[in-house]
């Protein structure tokens, strides 16, 4: 590190030299791949997390091993970092707060609030001007009932916090759903939502400096089995309009929330044609790895560059790409036979145990732009991580 001084609370950093410390919370992929990004840019990565050798810390200059929510685990870690960013959003904010107190924080922990509360994220988008799933706050049995009624069967109901890649989350079909959901989702309170008969589901990645400049990648698609990313489209096979309507939805999002740092923003494109707003995930997203090979500046490179104070250069594209997810431990068993596939690009997680769900790796395929060739193309091009070879 090379500010021995702690900052003010609050304070802006500036532009950080080559050769600080930026503390990432949180030692999964999305931490070894902003990692890699902050080493090119002359950067040492500090990874905090409760796990010894995991995938951040295998490519990071050093390790601070210790539960989120410890003061002095806390302490140690902000001591040795010159700025703190996150790459998982279940980190406590109050921990967030604690090292904010120490170190700028970038996005800030009032940022996270707003993602990690379902009820909260969605007043905000609203109020922001975003169209969203018509929603209703639940907090009582009573309150599910009336839920269903105001927006019909069949509708969503899904924890307010805590929920992850389809976790914490039930369809109700009929009045005999009620009973099991509202048994089995834990913790309350939930949110009730109505049920989107979308044409396809979209993201849009978008970055801000502390100067306020935003830049927005452009609009993919995104297509999920068992509930967690199956493969990323880019760019979305959707009209001009809608893909640029969905962009600026990301950028005011990102300014609204004065966000200093990298937001996914996760929306529908509803049967009738229009965008609603599912969640904000401020961070990396796994529906960005795709910029890793098609853009001179990954989403990792403009997260890192956004939190260390540095120019943001265009969100631009050279190639379009189609992403596709390794998750254990069947995709795992496709490894030899990627890495004997001209075209396909590796990236591995250094994850020792493939257990079932688990994101393992990536790989990407990329086609001349303008040139994403249609369902049939793309399985086709995927070789043997087409989904008919599964
Ligand atoms: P989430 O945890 O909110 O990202 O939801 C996980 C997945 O569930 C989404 O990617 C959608 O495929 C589906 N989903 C979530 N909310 C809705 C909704 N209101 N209507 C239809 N599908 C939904």
């Amino acid at each position: 590190m090379t500010t021995p001084t702690p900052l003010p609370p609050g304070s802006t950093i500036g532009s950080l030299p080559p050769g600080s410390t930026i503390g990432i919370v949180g030692g999964g992929q999305l931490g070894r791949m902003s990692a890699i990004a902050a080493a090119r840019l002359g950067y040492r990565a500090h990874i905090l997390t409760p796990s010894p050798g995991g995938p951040a810390s295998q490519v990071a200059a050093a390790t601070t091993i210790g539960p989120y929510d410890d003061p002095e685990t806390l302490r140690t870690f902000a001591a040795a970092v010159d700025v703190v960013t996150f790459e998982f959003e279940n980190v406590s904010a109050q921990g967030l707060d604690l090292l904010a107190a120490l170190k700028p924080v970038h996005p800030s922990p009032a940022i996270l609030r707003v993602s990690q509360d379902r009820i909260t994220e969605k007043s905000f988008i609203n109020a922001a001007g975003a169209a969203t799933a018509a929603w209703v706050p639940v907090t009582t049995r009573a309150d599910l009932q009336h839920a269903a009624q105001s927006l019909g069967f069949p509708c969503i109901v899904k924890t307010a916090r805590l929920g992850y890649d389809g976790h914490g989350q039930a369809v109700l079909h009929t009045e005999t759903d009620l009973d099991s959901a509202w048994e089995h989702l834990t913790p309350k309170p939930l949110i009730a939502e109505a049920f989107i008969d979308f044409a396809c589901e979209i993201s849009v990645v978008v970055a801000r400096g502390q100067n306020g400049a935003a830049v927005a990648f452009d609009t993919v698609e995104n297509r999920h089995r068992n509930h967690i990313l199956h493969l990323t489209l880019a760019p979305a096979r959707i009209t001009a309009d809608l893909a640029n309507q969905a962009r600026a939805t990301a950028l005011n999002l990102a300014t609204a929330l004065d966000l200093v740092g990298l937001m996914a923003v996760e929306m529908f494109v509803s049967a009738d044609g229009r965008i609603l707003v599912n969640e904000l995930a401020p961070r990396p997203h796994n529906s960005g790895h795709w910029t890793l090979d098609a853009c001179p500046a990954s989403q990792f490179e403009l997260h890192i560059r956004a939190v260390a104070g540095l120019p943001l250069p265009p969100a631009i594209r050279h190639a379009d790409a189609v992403m596709r997810n390794l998750v254990g431990p069947d995709d795992m068993t496709l490894w030899p036979a990627i890495l004997a596939t001209p075209g396909l690009i590796p990236h591995h997680y250094g994850k020792s145990e493939p257990r079932p769900g688990r994101k393992m790796a990536h790989v990407t395929r990329l086609f001349p732009r303008g040139s994403l060739p249609g369902d049939l193309g793309v399985l086709s091009a995927l070789g043997p991580v087409a989904p008919e070879a599964e």
